[in-house]
């Protein structure tokens, strides 16, 4: 089968879908759809896939079995735009190819993130999230007025070295990793689904997510049975160890839970979190 053309997808390219203040995600290509796994699985499996007649139920079964390749042959381009701190977050994963603005070709853009005042929040004690009680509004009003003034005064710094007639590569080195940053992304769909289950999660930082969540309703359109699986076998399930598992099969025969402690809190965060999704 020739090239795979998806009415959804068409109906989305080039669209800007507006992530925080200022940022975008846009669909810029697409190679392959829920039919190219299908027919890249079938050749894989030869004679064995006579039996396996419905589409739907193949694509299930290589998520469920982690029969990775055939959703490597479905690939995205994505053009990005966010601030740095979350750029530095997304290069992480290793497996995209990336190519972005130029900051000693072009002279960057006054463009800051500034978060809205419901999502100034104060740091958890002894963890790495924020807080689940936000500050009162006035304060965070100050704080976000606070990260503004530091981002012009920055700015205007800049751009007084760049008139000056410094390079560029160098007038930008003091400005802050709110700065907006611009890139074109490539992912192949089963990195893209590695990517989503990290950072849809909640323990990925509140921005990462807005991004992670815009990302999934457009992989939706391009492969939606495929998206479906996903959600269903990786993104809402919970893995449980040995000892969890020992202890599930005590507590469904009616006896005691063995785990205590720490070790009973984490296996019941994981049934409640499971529950939840
Ligand atoms: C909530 C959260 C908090 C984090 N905090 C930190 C932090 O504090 N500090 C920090 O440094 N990082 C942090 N990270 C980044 C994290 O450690 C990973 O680098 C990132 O999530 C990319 O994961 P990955 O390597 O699985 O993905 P990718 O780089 O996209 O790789 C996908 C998969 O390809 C395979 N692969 C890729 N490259 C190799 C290789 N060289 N060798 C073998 N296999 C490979 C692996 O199977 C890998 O899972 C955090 C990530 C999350 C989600």
């Amino acid at each position: 089968m020739a090239h795979c053309i998806v009415p959804e997808a068409e109906e989305i390219l080039e669209k800007e879908f507006k992530v925080l203040d200022k940022g975008f995600v846009r669909l810029v290509d697409y190679l392959g759809s829920d039919d190219r796994i299908v027919q890249a699985a079938r050749v894989s499996y030869g004679d064995g896939t006579q039996t396996v007649t419905k589409d739907e139920a193949l694509i299930d079964y290589l998520m469920r079995q982690q029969h990775t390749s055939p959703f490597e042959q479905v690939v995205f381009t994505f053009h990005l735009k966010m601030p740095i701190f979350i750029a530095r977050q997304w290069v992480r994963h290793r497996m995209g190819r990336i190519n972005e603005i130029s900051g000693r070709l072009s002279v960057m853009k006054e463009e800051f993130y500034v978060p809205d005042i419901k999502n100034i929040d104060p740091q958890k004690k002894d963890k790495l999230e924020r807080a689940l009680e936000p500050l009162e509004p006035e304060e965070a009003e100050k704080i976000q007025k606070e990260f503004v003034k530091g981002q012009k005064k920055s700015y205007e710094a800049y751009k007084s070295l760049i008139e000056s007639g410094l390079a560029r590569e160098i007038a930008r080195i003091n400005l802050p990793l709110s700065l907006y940053t611009e890139f074109y992304w490539q992912m192949d769909l089963n990195n893209l689904f590695h990517f989503l289950k990290l950072r849809l999660d909640t323990h990925a930082q509140l921005e990462m997510r807005e991004y992670a969540k815009t990302i999934l309703n457009i992989v939706r359109k391009v492969c939606p049975v495929a998206t479906a699986s996903f959600e269903n076998v990786m993104l809402k399930s919970v893995s449980f160890n040995g000892e969890e598992i020992v202890a599930l099969r005590k507590v469904l025969s009616g006896e005691t839970n063995p785990l205590s402690g720490k070790k009973l809190d984490r296996f019941l965060t994981k049934v409640k979190n499971g529950l939840q999704l």
